[in-house]
């Protein structure tokens, strides 16, 4: 297979980790014989930097040729204060909006060997491997809003469309694992969510072979923490997900170990990892580069549908933990921990 990937590393340690996920997809290439075309472009504040613009045309029309983006991240203190179009974060708000991105999804799966940095109890997070699809372009965060000093409104609203297409993408996304689907809402009270239930009950017929459960946000929330083992596939409006996938994301441990995409319905997709730029440490080779490289993953299982590959490298993080090896944040105290590339190479290793 001959592919092409735009990488886009991005700021603070978005380099460090975007070289590791790379060099692992090279890795993969060379065993399998395919062909990754790799290029490298701008963003965030490394754009603002060279180009005066957080994602600049040049780079829009990489990632318009290539088959998938692999971000790092953007941001960190040098551009705080600069204007709102000139803040690096700008650059990842755009390059979803061109691409309509507008499903995410967050895998938290459970890996054996980590699961002492767990808040919960290990007996509860053991068999935890679910995937949160979250809407990402609609809802609370993009409706009219106002405000003055008595009074301020937001506004929530769906359209039929991007309900349809949202869960669409989750019943597809269920079918691909153990074909259980929750649908999360707050119908009891709001009406967007009425609808968006409504939508769930005419799109099942459409799956016939995926479960489907409604559930409230709230006790959504609740469960999430006393029985996260009990959910496959979770989709969810906006805001519901940005809540509901912060918090999946502590039930098995380490932040930096959490890949992400964001996805437009076709196989086209942005694969970037849930930490940010991490700036207190960017530059000293010693960043956790496993949810890049497990964004990687996500990249070639759905936009190359490169199942086994995926697998290969999920397996071969996995077995580097067990063997004992760790970066520094997640490696115990008082034992001795890998650079990045250290453990990019015990990676590479096991592939
Ligand atoms: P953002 O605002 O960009 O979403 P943030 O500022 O909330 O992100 P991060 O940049 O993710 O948070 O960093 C939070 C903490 O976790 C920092 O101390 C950072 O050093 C650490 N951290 C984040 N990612 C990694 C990683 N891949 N390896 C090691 N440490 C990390
Ligand atoms: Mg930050």
């Amino acid at each position: 297979m001959e592919k092409k990937i735009t990488a886009l590393p991005g700021d603070g340690i978005g380099p460090e980790i975007v070289s590791s996920a790379v060099q692992v997809l090279q890795a993969i290439a060379q065993k399998y014989n395919h062909t990754f075309h790799i290029a490298v472009g701008a963003i965030g504040g490394a754009a603002i930097d060279q180009f005066n613009d957080p994602l600049p045309q040049e780079t829009i029309d990489l990632c318009e040729a290539s088959d998938a983006i692999l971000l790092g991240a953007v941001g960190g203190p040098k551009w705080d204060n600069n204007p709102s179009d000139l803040r690096p974060e700008k650059g990842l708000l755009r390059i979803r909006k061109h691409f309509d991105l507008f499903s995410n999804l967050r895998p938290v799966q459970a890996i054996p060997s980590m699961l002492h940095s767990s808040p919960l109890k290990e007996e509860n997070v053991k068999d935890v491997d679910l995937l949160i699809v979250r809407e990402l372009t609609g809802g609370l965060y993009f409706g009219e809003r106002n405000r003055d000093e008595e009074n301020a409104y937001d506004t929530l609203t769906y359209s039929r469309k991007e309900i349809e297409r949202i869960v669409d993408n989750a019943f597809q996304l269920a079918r691909l694992r153990n074909k259980r689907l929750t649908s999360v809402d707050k119908a009891n009270v709001l009406d967007t969510s009425r609808l968006w239930r409504q939508i769930v009950e005419e799109k099942k017929a459409d799956y016939p072979d995926v479960e489907v459960e409604h559930s409230l946000v709230d006790s959504t929330a609740m469960k999430l923490i006393t029985n996260p083992a009990s959910y496959d596939v979770i989709v969810t409006e906006n805001m519901f997900g940005d809540i509901l996938s912060d918090e999946a994301s502590v039930i098995t441990g380490s932040l930096g170990v959490l890949p992400s995409a964001s996805m437009r319905g076709d196989n086209f997709g942005l694969y970037e990892p849930v930490h940010g730029s991490a700036p207190d440490i960017a530059g000293q080779g010693i960043a956790n580069p496993a949810a890049t490289i497990l964004s990687a993953a996500m990249l070639l299982q759905y936009t190359f549908e490169l199942s086994d590959e995926a697998k290969e490298i999920e397996q071969a993080v996995a077995r580097v933990f067990e063997q004992g090896f760790f970066t520094g944040d997640m490696a115990a105290k008082g034992t001795a921990a890998l650079s990045t590339d250290e453990w990019t190479e015990k990676v590479i290793a096991e592939i």
